[in-house]
């Protein structure tokens, strides 16, 4: 599948990508994963983006879209990719038109994942993520804990909340989203790519989004 999710931090994306992921073997791109492990290992890319990050800031369209257009055109992302977490901009939707023009793919369609607002800020604030940058588990500690003693459960590191992850900060990435991520979907309605997914578990998501592959 070659597939754009789409949702406000919370939504889900990261789980129902993993998900998908798993079903047909597409690769699980997500910016914001990329960028927390290029802060971790101190890269170019890392030392540009860690204020912004921090900040609860988008980081600029030109590092996300280099980035990206060198991800594109990666080998692994012919049998299929599921983007998580880009584009977050309308500047990074148009640049990544052109792009994938250029590398003649064409995406199945946009997943929009529809969560009440109230439901985002309580999975958020619950919210704990593996301090192993090659783990990255997230759990949530009202519905999936972490082991007693607040470690992972698949690699025994301690699960942290991430900076971004403070009531002042959730509050700033809210506004910021709807700022800029959410006129996306005006954007890809126009495209004729929209689908909308109403986010009740991350497992019928993911069979709603199966079933319209199938058609
Ligand atoms: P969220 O839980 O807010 O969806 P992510 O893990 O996707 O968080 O991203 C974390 C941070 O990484 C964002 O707050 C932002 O600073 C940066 N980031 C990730 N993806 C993008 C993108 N496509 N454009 C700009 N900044 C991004
Ligand atoms: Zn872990």
């Amino acid at each position: 599948m070659k597939i754009i999710l789409l949702g406000a931090p919370g939504a889900g994306k990261g789980t129902v990508a993993k998900l998908l992921s798993e079903y047909d073997g597409s690769v699980q791109i997500s910016t914001g994963d990329i960028l927390r492990s290029a802060v971790k290992t101190g890269s170019e890319l890392g030392k540009k983006a860690k204020a912004y990050m921090d900040a609860g800031d988008l980081v600029p369209d030109e590092l996300i879209m280099a980035l990206m257009r060198e991800r594109l055109a990666a080998p692994d992302c012919r049998q299929g990719f599921i983007l998580d977490g880009f584009p977050r901009t309308i500047p990074q939707a148009d640049a990544l038109k052109g792009l994938l023009r250029e590398l003649r793919i064409e995406l199945d369609f946009v997943v929009s994942l529809e969560v009440p607002r109230e439901v985002i800020l309580d999975r958020l604030t619950t919210r704990r993520t593996c301090s192993n940058p090659d783990c990255q588990e997230i759990y949530n500690i009202k519905s999936n804990p972490p082991l007693p003693d607040g470690r992972c459960k698949k690699c025994g590191s301690l699960t942290i909340q991430r900076d971004d992850e403070t009531e002042a900060a959730i509050q700033y990435r809210l506004e910021t989203y709807e700022k800029k991520t959410s006129p996306l979907i005006e954007f890809y309605r126009t495209e004729g790519l929209l689908r909308q997914f109403p986010s009740v578990s991350s497992v019928e998501t993911v069979a709603a989004v199966k079933r319209q592959l199938g058609k």
